[in-house]
């Protein structure tokens, strides 16, 4: 996948290891019977490719910020109503977190993807230059409006087949609340969620159709907010009477910058300002910081936040202030992804392919990576030479970005299906990425998911020997000697108050663009977005109306 805030791109790119695992998946046995349904659900996802676009449209027009879904899960959960699924809403207490059912007995197959965007990225589809539709407002500049589609679509495939044939088995699906806080899946896991699952069928917008296992390609992390309190006085009439809280956050931000270059190489941390005062003339009575530790495995974790709070706590003494909460905001373990269910997702992702992409899905990639000063290669022709994966030695792992998938990869048999449904050589968590999230780009892209999903979900239904050896990797390889605990603290619950700021103060604006399908075929048309729209030879960046 193309973004580095999440952890699948750095997996794919493992190609190198010295696997630590004997092969021990055996060549399937013909099955015509299992080859006949996966064609049919190919062809049902074809037959479908309207309704994928629609899906990936209507989500990129809401552009909601994680624990803020609102619309997203709202839309998709009726979806899932009319197509039969029993949802439970509200899942760990997350109002926008759902699980959606339809089937019985075993095996019990959960196919999930994210659903959140990134702040500032709103941006007219199509059109390769940047082009707010909302200044300021948030959007999909991760292309986390085209997975649930993927997986929508593929469950409404597989279902037909399953009911013809009266096929045993449930399909659960799942949404990624929160993903960009890093902030739902350890709470899913700690309520249960996936206690009767026999696999994870994870999906993410990429640039290529692709998937990989093992581990090794980024770091976990916790997530924490320090809060301060000082006491306000008037910043000039008595200075000294007050004690500043923006000082610790600062003093706690230097402390810790001087403390970075003792730290192992692989870890990153950052952090952003969330209260730093309200004027000038007020001593800051309050300020606070919120930090992203990561780092390669749990104990590294914890002791690197363990690091953060002894800095807090000497950045609260310096300045006579106090810490006065720490909060954990999201956490999540580096991921370690199935071997054979990655194997059995491989040998599907052949037989899809890559879409056939048009003169303007290229002209629009290649304008946009010229338009950002990397090589203009375009859209992916060609998929992966090989599977990726293995387990990469502790020394040679460099970190990189998370994705709180790897608390669901270290409690059952999980892999992340990488779809190409974005544009390579993007810089990730930024407008650019949203620009070919409601294409034909997005649209071919996830229906080309869309199929390496269903024609897995059915391998895992008709091939009980392949849940089994999934288990038996998971049980005598993956977890032989690491044993999952949460990096979440008992007393911890979701940060579900977050962006709701953000999305009070942008929602009336974007409301005006939500994609209306009974009105517009797609969300360009809806636009009058000339597709594709590139910089035009006088400097000016046409395209977009105002609804
Ligand atoms: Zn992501």
């Amino acid at each position: 996948m193309l973004v580095p805030g999440c952890w699948t791109i750095a997996i794919l790119g493992l190609a190198l290891v010295a696997p630590a695992v004997a092969q021990q998946r055996t060549t399937p046995r013909p099955n015509p019977r299992l080859e006949q349904y996966q064609r049919e659900a190919a062809q049902e996802v074809d037959a479908r490719a309207q309704f994928t676009q629609q899906m990936v449209d209507q989500i990129f027009s809401f552009g909601e910020l994680g624990f803020q879904e609102f619309e997203t899960s709202k839309y998709l959960v009726n979806i899932l109503k009319q197509n039969g699924f029993t949802v439970q809403e509200g899942v760990a207490g997350i109002p926008t977190a759902w699980v959606a059912t339809w089937g019985s007995g075993k095996p019990v197959i959960a196919l999930g993807s994210d659903i959140d965007g990134i702040p500032q990225s709103s941006q007219f589809p199509g059109v390769a230059c940047h082009k707010p539709m909302v200044p300021g407002a948030p959007g999909h500049g991760e292309g986390h409006n085209s997975g649930q589609p993927v997986n929508v679509t593929a469950a409404l495939a597989v279902k037909k087949i399953m009911e013809r044939e009266r096929l045993p088995g449930t399909l659960m699906l799942w949404p990624g609340v929160a993903e960009e806080q890093l902030g739902t899946k350890a709470y899913y896991v700690r309520a249960g969620v996936f206690k009767d699952v026999d696999a994870v069928l994870f999906t993410h917008v990429g640039n290529n159709l692709a998937t990989g296992w093992g581990e090794g390609g980024g770091n976990g992390l916790v997530s924490v907010l320090y809060s301060f309190e000082g006491r306000s006085a008037h910043s000039a009439g008595a200075p000294w009477r007050g004690r500043s809280a923006l000082d610790a956050v600062e003093l706690m931000d230097i402390g810790w910058n001087f403390r970075r270059e003792h730290l192992r190489l692989p870890q990153r941390s950052h952090y952003v300002i969330k209260d730093g005062g309200d004027q000038p003339n007020v001593v800051p009575p309050t300020a606070s910081v919120w930090y992203y530790f990561r780092e390669l495995d749990y104990p590294n974790i914890m002791a690197m936040w363990a690091m953060g709070d002894s800095v807090a706590r000497g950045a609260a003494m310096m300045t006579g202030t106090t810490l006065a909460s720490e909060q954990v905001l999201g956490s999540a373990w580096p991921a370690h992804m199935n071997k054979v269910v990655a194997q059995t997702m491989w040998e599907n992702i052949k037989k899809v392919g890559l879409p056939a992409w048009t003169d303007p899905d290229q002209r629009l990639a290649r304008a946009l990576q010229r338009e950002l000063g990397v090589p203009d290669s375009g859209l992916a022709t060609k998929l992966p030479d090989s599977l990726s994966g293995g387990i990469m030695p502790m020394g040679q792992r460099m970190g990189g970005g998370s994705d709180d998938i790897g608390d669901i990869s270290w409690n059952l048999p999980t892999i992340t299906l990488s779809f190409p449904s974005n544009i390579p050589n993007l810089p990730g968590h930024n407008w650019s990425n949203a620009i070919a999230m409601a294409t034909p780009i997005a649209h071919q892209g996830a229906t080309a998911g869309a199929k390496a999903q269903a024609m897995t979900v059915l391998d895992l239904l008709l091939r009980p020997e392949v849940i089994q050896q999934a288990w038996d990797y998971f049980r005598n390889e993956q977890t032989k000697g690491t044993q999952y605990q949460p990096i979440i603290r008992p007393e911890d619950r979701p940060a579900t108050w977050l962006n709701a700021d953000i999305l009070n103060r942008h929602r009336p604006e974007m409301r005006k663009y939500y994609y209306d399908p009974t009105k517009y075929q797609t969300y360009l048309a809806q636009l009058g977005v000339q597709y594709p729209t590139v910089r035009q030879p006088d400097g000016s960046c046409g395209g977009g109306a105002v609804p």
